[in-house]
């Protein structure tokens, strides 16, 4: 598990554990809720329909055997039946709104009864933007629940007519991986509940998304000129593993993502003067456009790169950014290039004088 993140989940349970620090480990527990649910947005902003629905890791056990819109429904649709049809006792948010018809989904369980194949294809016919702003209003109702819970509510435990209302609502399948379920619920108090789905479950199945994403985006870039269109070097930038690059259907950098149709300007202006990258543009040096516009600090180190390209090549070019790398982090070497982009071209000139 994702130290980091286990450690937080610690200390919230220790927290909640007593009286005294109850209030404290509320609200720790709704920002990292938070800051889990931020992972879930990042993604679906940064990545494209057809990677929700695919099982880079197909046959594997665990959590990251699933996709990443079964992920997103399975850990929501658990979150809205405790929440909803066990703790506040009113409707779930699927049947609410219209959220069920605009996900498209054919199912309204937790899609624990699902395996392989079946994943996948339940997958492609969920819309996800819609399934998305449904994971969030379940987040936001059940964070409001949990706000509302008193020290006290945490040893309120369920009957068997709350077990006979879940069996009813058809919410659980049952089928033999899902239907334990039902008792596993029942079984816990609202702090069982709050340990397990509303955040140890969570933990577990974003971290599986982030598995699932990041090796989706090394198949993507498998075979892929790794020199970005802006001149960056894909081999060496700090987003690494989570994007696919410029060349891929798995562009995350920002420029793309925060763009119409997530398209980087800098791609777009290429594809439109058909060159393979802006090291072939005679309008480079004075170029303001994407990821050369001033105010953006990697600009100077991102042209002086393009200009490199431009006179060396891109194989040259590749051999000393691993050779700034090596002796650099990613912030420096873009710190060191960062001043005036001819100076910066210097500089890289220099570094192959040195290699000589
Ligand atoms: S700014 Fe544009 S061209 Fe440069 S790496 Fe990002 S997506 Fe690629
Ligand atoms: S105008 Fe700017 S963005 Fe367009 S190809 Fe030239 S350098 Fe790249």
């Amino acid at each position: 598990m994702n130290k980091d993140w286990a450690e937080k989940n610690k200390e919230i349970q220790k927290l909640l554990s007593k009286e005294a620090t109850y209030k404290e480990g509320i609200m720790k527990l709704l920002e990292f809720r938070g800051e889990l649910f931020q992972q879930i947005t990042w993604i679906i902003e940064g990545y494209p329909v057809e990677a929700f629905y695919q099982l880079p890791f197909a046959g594997a056990k665990g959590y990251h055997s699933k996709t990443l819109a079964y992920s997103i429904w399975h850990i929501f649709r658990i979150e809205d039946i405790v929440a909803h049809a066990m703790i506040a006792g009113d409707e779930q948010i699927l049947f609410r709104n219209g959220y069920f018809e605009k996900i498209a989904s054919p199912i309204i369980t937790t899609g624990n009864e699902l395996e392989g194949q079946d994943i996948a294809d339940f997958s492609k016919k969920l819309n996800v933007q819609e399934l998305y702003l449904y994971a969030k209003a379940v987040k936001e109702s059940c964070d409001d629940i949990i706000s509302r819970l008193q020290y006290k509510d945490l040893k309120r435990k369920f009957g068997d007519d709350t077990k006979q209302k879940l069996i009813e609502s058809k919410c659980v399948s049952e089928n033999e991986n899902a239907f334990w379920l039902i008792d596993d619920w029942c079984g816990k108090d609202i702090k069982g509940l709050v340990q397990m789905p509303f955040s140890r479950h969570w933990i577990m199945h974003i971290e599986a998304m982030q598995r699932i994403k990041n090796r989706l985006c090394k198949i993507a870039r498998k075979g892929v000129d790794p020199v970005a269109i802006c001149g960056l070097s894909c081999n060496h930038c700090f987003l690494g593993e989570w994007c696919g690059g410029c060349r891929t259907e798995y562009n995350t950098c920002s420029f793309a993502t925060c763009s119409e149709g997530r398209i980087c300007p800098n791609v777009k202006c290429c594809n439109e003067k058909n060159i393979d990258g802006c090291y072939e543009c005679d309008e480079l040096e004075t170029c303001e456009k994407g990821f050369y516009v001033s105010s953006n600090d990697g600009a100077n180190a991102a042209k002086a790169q393009s200009l490199y390209i431009r006179k060396y090549g891109k194989k040259e070019f590749l051999k000393i950014q691993s050779r700034l790398h090596e002796k650099y982090e990613f912030e420096k070497v873009q710190e060191i290039l960062g001043q005036d982009y001819k100076e910066a071209l210097r500089i890289l000139e220099d570094e192959e004088c040195k290699k000589g």
